[in-house]
């Protein structure tokens, strides 16, 4: 030796010291095996492969050794390097797969347990039929009128030319507001609104009345004691039968779609003159099956009446019946539905049952 070697010194040497190099691997190694979790491996990871570590100290001093000394303890710690980093790749394996089977085990759903959804309202198809056909007759520039429930006798009956000793004033078909003098009924039709309407608005006027009606029947799969009506009213000039035909047919495709075949049927009411049924071609046998239930072999279904307003109706009402003439209709809403959804028995649309607005209503 020439001279001292400026680089030496006695604690790197000694970290490249062949014992304490196993050492520091024993005690990685020991460590690796020892971390339960994935955290405290990562904690080993750092103290026995991160850049503070023994090894890692180790690693850096072989470039202060003389050449001679490199290559042995090169391959000393590179040896002592590779058995920790296999070490820990190993390990990581072995806890990535417990905690995979642990999650599996913990976070198991058991897809046959009850839920704690909560069933969502719905919005009675009834509303939402009420609403659309609303919307038709807005949408054609008619007003939509309202009425009371519990209406004077005067406008449900005598305004509308019905006489005296009418039958549907009679009992059997009226509910009668007590006291029996108190001139008031629920109302039988929406047709009242005809008759309100003509005296609050003047002529010409188009409204449409989308309200509830009453009458003595039981109720039974096609009968009930409330149900609903569309009345439309229209009185201006030049008004004839072609506009009420061409009005209901309107009305009738957007509830029924394309391809809806209607007919109107004479007929009779106090308040129209002429009068007419508007008949729907049969939903279920269009009209080809002599034994259809639904339409009783008829081919026809019945949805309303209809005609030119009685012009005792518009006189009554302080309108000139020489100048002006108008339409009126009374649709059910409930016949409606009926046709629409296929459902047998009215019972099912008044009963409440969630499952049947599910079905045919919308959720809110
Ligand atoms: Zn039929």
């Amino acid at each position: 030796m020439s001279g001292p070697n400026t680089n030496y010194d006695p604690v790197e040497v000694a970290a490249l010291d062949p014992a304490a190099i196993e050492a520091a691997t024993t005690s990685a190694l020991s460590a690796i095996a020892a971390a339960a979790t994935l955290a405290e491996l990562k904690a080993a990871r750092v103290a026995h492969q991160g850049d503070r570590s023994p090894l890692a100290q180790a690693n850096r001093e072989i470039g202060a050794l003389p050449p001679s000394a490199k290559a042995a303890a090169g391959k000393l710690v590179g040896q002592a390097k590779g058995r920790v980093a296999a070490a820990l790749t190993e390990r990581q394996g072995q806890l990535e797969e417990e905690r995979d089977a642990r999650i599996l085990v913990e976070e198991a759903v058991d897809v046959t347990l009850p839920t704690g959804r909560r069933p969502l309202g719905r919005r009675h198809p009834l509303e939402l039929m009420s609403e659309r056909i609303a919307d038709l007759f807005v949408g054609m520039g008619w007003e939509i009128a309202e009425g009371p429930e519990v209406e004077a006798e005067w406008f449900n009956f005598d305004a509308l030319n019905f006489d005296a000793d009418h039958p549907a004033r009679q009992m059997q078909d009226t509910f009668y507001v007590d006291p029996p003098d108190s001139g008031l009924v629920l109302r039988t039709h929406t047709s009242p609104v005809q008759a309100r309407a003509l005296l609050e608005r003047g002529v010409p006027l188009a409204i449409a009345c989308i309200g509830r009606v009453f009458r003595t029947d039981e109720l039974d799969a096609t009968h009930m004691p409330a149900f609903h009506q569309v009345e439309g009213l229209c009185v201006d000039e030049g008004i004839t039968m072609a506009h009420l035909k061409g009005t209901l047919d309107t009305l009738a495709t957007h509830l029924f779609g394309d391809g809806i075949t209607t007919r109107l049927r004479p007929s009779y009411f106090p308040f129209t003159e002429p009068s007419a049924e508007m008949d729907l071609r049969c939903f279920a046998c269009r009209g080809s099956d002599p034994g259809c239930r639904a339409c009783k072999g008829t081919g026809w279904i019945e949805w309303g009446g209809c005609g030119m307003v009685n012009r005792n109706v518009l006189t009554a009402c302080g309108i000139d019946a020489d100048r002006y003439t108008g339409f009126a209709f009374g649709m059910g809403i409930d016949r409606a539905l009926q046709f629409r959804t296929g459902v047998s028995d009215m019972r099912d649309m008044i009963e409440g049952d969630v499952r049947f607005d599910a079905q045919f209503g919308m959720e809110i």
